[in-house]
């Protein structure tokens, strides 16, 4: 399967630009993570992706046509976890989900239901009331209902949000099992969800995307941005991002991200999160 976002662009009837000329090509299999801070765009991207939205400028094909003319066949192919998904309260988890299998016409119900409940560890609250459950149990039913039906291409916006440190690793490793023959476009804002598990990254911020390439690269772009030092040394530098402030017996010892390091600093080995700091600080709005 394969996407190609070209020159697209939205702009909302209110007249907010949400996304400015974006080019972007998603190939399966791979996990690609859409990073971005909030307000980016990432779930006007999605939206734009599932046939949600229409842009007001430019094209998106799937293998090779028109989504517009693809997209009953997508939607066929399509798991999508919208970022404010709504759930029936009064419904117990099981059947809220052989409603959204009905929705989806799933040929055999059941088991599909019975194996996405399996996959996101909720077979003890198959028959509990969508109410009783907490967030983090509410957001698995969300991608429960988006793995039914054995999906080729995946949507998830913000999946780990309100999930605890123990179920996000849990998801990270069926989003990446999940990837293996597919493709999924996972959005977050928190970097350790995509660390891991994602082979390929796009980050976007303002509309625009600012990088598309592998965590290897982008690490790359903060090569000799990075640095340690004392804080007396390098009182407020213009642009200088501290990352960590730590209380030593020596002093207070800082770590940064900079267009320019003071001259005191120490270069440091950049972590993808000190990248990503990097490329979202260093862009200018235009
Ligand atoms: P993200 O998912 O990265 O947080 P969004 O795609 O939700 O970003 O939003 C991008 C921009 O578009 C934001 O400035 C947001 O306020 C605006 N926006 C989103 N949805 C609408 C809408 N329905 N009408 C007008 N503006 C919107
Ligand atoms: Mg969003």
């Amino acid at each position: 399967m394969e996407i190609r976002v070209q020159n697209v662009s939205m702009v909302y009837p209110n007249g907010k630009t949400a996304l400015k000329n974006l080019n972007l090509d998603l190939k399966s299999p791979s996990l690609i993570g859409l990073l971005g801070p909030n307000g980016a765009g990432k779930s006007t991207l999605m939206k734009l992706l599932v046939g949600a939205l229409l842009p007001t400028a430019g094209s998106i094909q799937v293998d090779g046509r028109p989504l517009t003319r693809s997209e009953k066949q997508l939607k066929s192919r399509l798991g999508y976890l919208p970022q404010d998904f709504g759930l029936f309260d009064e419904l117990t988890v099981a059947q809220f989900l052989d409603y959204m299998a009905a929705l989806k016409e799933i040929r055999s119900p059941k088991t599909a239901v019975s194996q996405a409940i399996e996959a996101v560890n909720l077979k003890e609250k198959a028959k509990s009331k969508i109410r009783t459950l907490s967030g983090g149990q509410r957001q698995r039913v969300g991608i429960a209902q988006a793995l039914l039906g054995d999906p080729s291409f995946f949507i998830f916006d913000e999946p780990t949000v309100g999930l605890d440190p123990e179920e996000r690793i849990h998801f990270r490793n069926l989003f990446s099992q999940t990837a293996q023959n597919r493709l999924v476009l996972l959005s977050t804002h928190i970097i350790e969800d995509v660390q891991s598990v994602c082979d390929q990254l796009v980050v976007i911020h303002h509309g625009r995307i600012l990088f598309a390439g592998t965590p290897e690269e982008l690490i790359l772009t903060a090569q000799g941005h990075v640095g340690i030092f004392w804080e007396q040394e390098a009182f407020e530098e213009e642009g200088l991002h501290i990352t960590a402030r730590v209380n030593t017996s020596q002093g207070i010892r800082c770590r940064a991200v900079a267009e320019s390091l003071p001259a005191c600093a120490v270069p440091e080995e950049p972590s993808l999160e000190d990248a990503y700091l990097y490329l979202i600080s260093r862009e200018v709005v235009s």
